[in-house]
């Protein structure tokens, strides 16, 4: 049985992890963003969420994500997109999110540039990045990165804000530690490059203290704010 806990409370515990990593790694009080990963929960956990003072969430799907979008219309979400995105899903996730972390090749930085309403700001972007190797896992390869990112800089209605990437799970901070070391090293790369990126997306509930202490500006946590999904959750 997936277990549940007050989310409003484990909300505040995550906060103070957070700034208690922040000062342990010697991180700006405030340098580390909470995204509230809300795929799976129904609308009233993310309302209590949000009343309990979290204004980002990530959703993973399109289609699951749609309704509650809707259904938290009145609320002032900042709403980013984490998961694999097919051409086909482009267009909604164009005009009702803010941002986008799971950019892997050019066609989708396209359709979304495209699809991107007028009236709204720019599509906040991060380019995600395969650092494990695995073949099942989404993002591009290292070395295909700079690539990537000299095409998205060209598109007027995005924004590329940064980089993204899911380590191989391992256990043990160091491990942990060395496993995002790659994509540390390449964000660096790419600002000597002379790309202007301010995001590391990177950190989950079980590597929150290892993402923090490499450097993570951007945190995603579901787990730990909402407990366990169910078996087969995502
Ligand atoms: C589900 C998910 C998370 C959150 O994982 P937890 O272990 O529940 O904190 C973070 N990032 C992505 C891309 C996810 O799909």
């Amino acid at each position: 049985m997936p277990h549940r806990t007050d989310p409003a409370a484990a909300l505040r515990e995550v906060r103070a992890r957070i700034a208690s990593l922040e000062r342990r790694y010697a991180r700006a009080p405030g340098s580390v963003t909470l995204l509230a990963v809300s795929k799976t929960r129904p609308a009233e956990d993310l309302r209590r969420v949000h009343d309990a003072g979290q204004r980002r969430f990530a959703e993973n799907q399109v289609q699951e994500a749609l309704p509650k979008l809707e259904a938290l219309a009145d609320l002032p979400i900042e709403w980013h997109f984490i998961g694999p995105l097919q051409a086909n899903k482009t267009r909604p996730v164009a005009s009702h999110f803010d941002w986008v972390h799971s950019i892997d090749r050019v066609k989708i930085a396209r359709r979304l540039d495209d699809q991107r309403p007028e009236g709204l700001s720019p599509l906040q972007v991060c380019i995600q990045v395969n650092i494990s190797g695995e073949a099942s896992k989404a993002g591009v390869a290292p070395d295909e990165a700079a690539d990537l990112a000299r095409e998205v800089v060209r598109f007027p209605r995005l924004r590329l804000r940064g980089l993204m990437a899911i380590p191989a799970p391992c256990t043990g901070l160091e491990a942990q530690r060395a496993a995002l070391r790659p994509l540390v090293a390449l964000y660096e790369r790419l600002c000597e490059a002379g790309f202007a990126l301010d995001t590391l997306s990177m950190g989950m509930s079980q590597d929150l203290e290892a993402a923090i202490a490499e450097g993570a500006t951007l945190v995603r946590i579901g787990t730990a704010i909402f407990g366990a999904r169910p078996p087969h959750g995502r």
